[in-house]
């Protein structure tokens, strides 16, 4: 099916390549293309808006505006009918501009003499480059054709500025992927790094967006898409007896490789001159387009799926395998849309930090990059499209931001900041060795926590005087498959060879909510963090959990030995976790097994509930652990892992201190040893608060030991604790404002 309309824009591809290939430098090139698609529209304008920067855009290079406006006139995202092109990238196609919605005039350009106006996103991958318009004095409304044709002309634009076509002497464009950008995003972890991007997943690149022989193109793309159905096929075949979501994605992508819509669109586009590629990639363009803009998350995962296979087909195209074969460049640092556990351990220390476009706080990768101590951005917009593999990077885990490609001003800042941090940790090390006194004489007991034998050097480097929590179901996480009791006594038992007999606290399997294992059943429940998780599933399914209790008596092999149940709220719960405990001693005493020296059996308070249990709760239970991440959420009723309202309540509010020294109260009072390990413990400031509200024990990131031991030992607690009652007598919200002014009158 090959009309005039379609010859005519094969023809007009064929000019602009021609324009590629040729001796012009960037401008020149831009307004020749300008020109070939206002000859080619009969229109009397045709413009090109490039973005300046986030949110401004250009006008690059016109036919039929004044020449004089070329980068002068500049409008805001969403501002006139170009600006609003860009933003909601959606067509607009009006045959009486001055009176469509949102038209804004603008003298320089002389434009109030066009009537009709077309303009379409320039985008690529689903980022918006810029916008194409044309215009004429007649108005007009352009026929579907028409729209469709000059979009696949956008789509070639967008090529050619990927590939830095408009760069050069005169250039329209600073380089794409060549300017300094910052990004902002969330912390994932703490600390500074520079080094050089290394995309988890490196962009295909198409560097033949024009086809002249469409019969070609057309054989390679039905080449291209067999081969990706054969190989989905294949997947199918092998996963028919695994788990169920997979399956369900694998029909989704058996359903769009056979699709006819999605196939019959990218004929269309080779029909109009675009390569097998650029026909792909115009439709992956779109799929993104789209799922910015459904809310619907089913069909959002629906679109990732065509998205991702979208990928498979441009790499069988382009030959480029997954990995690209690249080697890591000097000093890594990972740039992925998400990336796993696995993964990440895969990747290891070589890494100096990490940028997700995704992520969250809680996530697993997230709790993997802390345990490595590696610096980490989540909630990164736009990084995997804007960083290119080795560009120069540096990444602010402490603010969330990423320079990318930055330049010598931010280069500097950023050595003395790390040169800053590089000589604070100086300072820790040099009170590593010494307790944490301070001076009114209170010793405070800084413990870590950990979950990975990846953190277990930290145990001498930080100077923590013990491991406070070890996060057991870290080991389960990481893995594909349930880990066998073996696995996890010679686990266990290196945890507490390395820690030469200093206290190590093992928490039972903590899963559920946020923390689901790869290899069970997902719960479909309406809210995980209220649902079956951490001892409801150890009580209710006590298989594993008898497997790790024996497996822990084990790997003590006559040892002390210290167990802590997660999230218990009633004193029910621990009777029987105890109980589970005594049956296994009693199992392993028939079966002749050294028992531990000593065995502590201990409870996280992580629901208020429990803050309130009897007082002969408090009298048996061996010790408690506040787990204020959990504790906090439920206190304030807000979600951990949710982003608009993590941070609304601070940890300082004298409602939730109050009620933290009612459990000390209560624990002084029945002598039950008491600690907090939630990430507020590493925090110096709250760090301070707690144990001048009377926590002795803190359990934290090893590398917060020597900032809060640091803070500590400055300070006088029964000063700090006069600080916060009297913020509490004044009505104040939060005592942080007022112990801050005391500490910065204090130094
Ligand atoms: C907590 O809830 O504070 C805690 C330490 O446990 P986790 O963060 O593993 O839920
Ligand atoms: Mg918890």
């Amino acid at each position: 099916m090959v009309d005039s309309t379609e010859t005519e824009s094969r023809k007009l591809l064929r000019r602009l390549r021609e324009t590629m290939a040729g001796e012009e430098a960037g401008q020149e090139r831009l307004n020749r293309i300008t020109h070939l698609i206002a000859d080619s529209m009969v229109a009397e304008v045709c413009s090109v808006y490039l973005f300046r920067d986030e949110d401004t855009l250009e006008l690059c290079a016109t036919e039929g505006l004044a020449p004089e406006s070329v980068h002068q006139t500049r409008m805001r995202l969403g501002e006139g009918l170009v600006g609003r092109v860009a933003k909601y990238k959606k067509v607009v196609n009006t045959p009486d501009a001055p009176s469509a919605k949102g038209f804004r005039y603008m003298p320089e350009t002389g434009e109030e003499r066009y009537s009709s106006f077309l303009g379409i996103p320039i985008q690529r991958l689903g980022e918006t480059l810029g916008v194409l318009v044309v215009q004429s004095r007649d108005a007009r409304k352009y026929s579907a054709d028409e729209v469709y044709g000059l979009e696949v002309v956008a789509m070639v634009i967008a090529e050619m500025t990927e590939l830095g076509a408009f760069v050069g002497e005169g250039a329209a464009l600073s380089p794409l992927h060549q300017q300094s950008v910052l990004l902002r995003g969330g912390t994932g972890q703490e600390g500074a790094a520079e080094g050089h991007v290394w995309l988890h997943e490196p962009r295909v690149v198409v560097t033949n967006p024009i086809a002249d022989d469409p019969a070609r193109e057309l054989e390679r793309l039905n080449e291209a898409v067999e081969e990706l159905r054969v190989g989905v096929d294949k997947m199918l075949e092998m996963s028919q007896n695994g788990d169920k979501e997979q399956l369900q994605v694998l029909e989704a992508y058996r359903m769009f490789a056979n699709s006819k819509g999605w196939m019959r669109r990218m004929e269309e586009d080779i029909a109009r001159g675009l390569s097998a590629e650029a026909a792909v990639e115009k439709e992956q363009s779109q799929a993104r387009a789209r799922m910015s803009q459904v809310a619907d998350a089913y069909l959002r995962e629906r679109l990732a799926d065509l998205d991702d296979l979208s990928n498979r087909l441009l790499r069988i195209l382009t030959g480029q395998s997954a990995g690209g074969g690249a080697e890591l460049p000097p000093d890594p640092i990972l740039i992925a849309r998400n990336i796993g556990p696995g993964d990440l351990l895969e990747y290891g220390r070589s890494l100096k930090g990490i940028v997700l476009e995704e992520g969250s706080v809680g996530s697993h990768a997230a709790i993997v990059a802390r345990a490595l101590a590696i610096p980490l951005v989540v909630h990164t917009d736009r990084v995997t499209t804007e960083a290119l593999n080795g560009d120069h990077i540096m990444v602010d885990g402490d603010q969330g931001v990423v320079h990318l490609r930055p330049d010598e001003t931010v280069v500097k800042a950023f050595r003395d900041k790390i040169a800053m941090q590089a000589k604070a940790q100086e300072r820790y090390a040099s009170i590593r060795d010494k307790p944490a006194v301070t001076l009114d004489g209170k010793r405070v007991n800084l413990v870590m926590n950990a979950g990975l034998m990846a953190d277990l050097p930290s145990l001498d480097g930080s100077g923590a005087e013990g491991v406070g929590l070890f996060r057991t179901e870290l080991q389960f996480l990481v893995r594909n498959k349930m880990p066998k009791r073996s696995e996890l006594v010679a686990l266990y038992a290196r945890v507490l060879d390395a820690a030469h007999g200093k206290r190590v606290v093992f928490r039972t399997l903590d899963i559920g909510s946020d923390k689901v294992l790869p290899y069970m059943n997902p719960q479909d429940e309406p809210n995980p963090a209220l649902g079956w998780r951490a001892i409801r599933v150890g009580l209710d399914k006590p298989g594993v959990m008898r497997m790790q209790l024996q497996a822990l008596v084990r790997a003590a092999n006559g040892r002390p030995l210290t167990v802590m149940f997660p999230f218990v709220a009633q004193f029910d719960e621990y009777r029987a976790a105890k109980a589970e405990v005594e049956k296994t001693i009693e199992r392993e005493r028939i079966l002749g097994h050294p028992l531990p020296e000593t065995l502590e059996v201990g409870a996280m308070l992580e629901t208020p509930s429990l803050a309130y249990a009897p007082q002969k709760f408090f009298e048996e239970v061996g010790f408690l652990s506040i787990g204020g991440n959990d504790l906090k959420q439920f206190f304030f009723a807000a979600d951990r892992e949710n982003e608009r309202v993590r941070r609304r309540y601070d940890t300082l509010n004298v409602s939730f201190l109050s009620f933290i020294e009612r459990i000390v109260e209560r624990c002084n009072g029945t002598g039950t040893p008491l600690s907090f390990c939630g990430e507020d413990a590493g925090r110096p400031i709250e760090a301070l608060c707690l144990a001048a509200i009377g926590i002795r024990t803190l359990s934290m990131r090893p590398a917060s030991i020597g900032p809060v031991k640091s803070l500590l030992r400055r300070s006088n607690l029964d000063e700090v604790k006069k600080v916060i009652h009297d913020a509490r007598e004044r009505g104040e919200q939060s005592v942080r404002a007022s112990v801050m002014e005391y500490l910065r009158n204090a130094d």
